[in-house]
């Protein structure tokens, strides 16, 4: 997989009236399925399944999860089997569009109940107690071999920029972006939106993440009701921002991202002349 994502220039009248410019790298655009930044936190992982002579990747995922796919595609394509617990019991397989993708890529589905879903450790030690060739993979990969991965994003970067800003869920892509800067001592702060509720909690895993790292801030305030939830305000503001550009955004990550952005710039958060870079982490899975 090819990671030295394109990144290009936004224009809007928001950007112009506060004298900030703005762009994208566009991660979205690296693989059809393996969704932006999911390729990047998988890479590490992948490398120590094999190396570790793992057979079966085992992971965790909602319905809808970017992640459950990415891995579905790195396990084919790497020759392993794949298993992802699913939450929710009364999930089918085959009701949506990414586990279908999921399911034709050979990914084992096992929906499990919203309880047991939480301690997605001991689901695995239970299962696969007698399996040494099964790999544990967090939910969204949360691990520090995947925030290791993301950190290498900031190699690719052709300037500097005062911000690199991404939509969070784990917050590792957000801690793998804070290590990435600091490790090249760069003075670009790492920004992060929560596009989940009550999100404060992340702090306290990116720390684990980004051990040493005070680079970086998370936004809690722009989930917009919750995970995959969505407003009239973010609606409103996305349909108003497809005027201006092209950008495929969809509303439970990057949508949420650039909203929570426009809204910062708007109410002056930024100085003049910030020279912003917003990751865009993918999402759009095709139907
Ligand atoms: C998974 C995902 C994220 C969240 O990444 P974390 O590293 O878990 O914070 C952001 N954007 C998209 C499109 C995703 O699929």
């Amino acid at each position: 997989m090819l990671f030295n994502s394109p990144i290009q220039t936004i224009d809007h009248p928001v950007l112009s009236e506060q004298e900030i410019a703005l762009w994208v790298k566009r991660d979205d655009l690296i693989h059809p399925f393996v969704s932006g930044n999911k390729g990047r936190k998988l890479k590490y992982l992948l490398a120590d399944a094999i190396q570790q002579q793992k057979t079966t990747l085992v992971t965790f995922g909602g319905a809808y999860s970017n992640h459950l796919l990415a891995t579905a595609f790195a396990a084919k394509e790497h020759g392993l089997q794949a298993i992802g617990y699913v939450r929710g019991e009364e999930i089918q397989a085959s009701s949506n569009a990414v586990l279908k993708h999921c399911l034709d890529l050979g990914m084992e589905i096992r929906p499990i109940d919203r309880n047991s879903y939480r301690n997605k450790q001991s689901i695995f030690e239970e299962n696969f107690r007698d399996d040494a060739r099964a790999y544990f993979i967090d939910e969204g990969g949360c691990s520090e071999l995947a925030a290791k991965g993301v950190s290498e994003l900031i190699g690719e970067l052709p300037e500097v920029y005062s911000h690199v800003c991404c939509a969070c869920g784990t917050g590792t892509t957000l801690a793998g972006i804070a290590m990435g800067l600091q490790k090249a001592k760069l003075p670009t702060q790492a920004l992060g939106i929560a596009v989940l509720k009550g999100a404060d909690f992340l702090r306290d895993d990116i720390r684990k993440l980004a051990p040493n790292c005070s680079n970086w801030q998370l936004f809690t305030e722009y989930h917009c009701g919750g995970y995959a939830q969505s407003n009239t305000d973010l609606l409103a503001w996305m349909k108003d921002f497809s005027r201006y550009s092209d950008l495929p955004l969809e509303p439970v990550y990057t949508g949420k991202a650039f909203y929570a952005l426009f809204q910062l710039i708007k109410n002056g958060s930024f100085l003049k002349n910030s020279r912003i870079l917003m990751i865009h982490t993918g999402g759009i899975i095709p139907a």
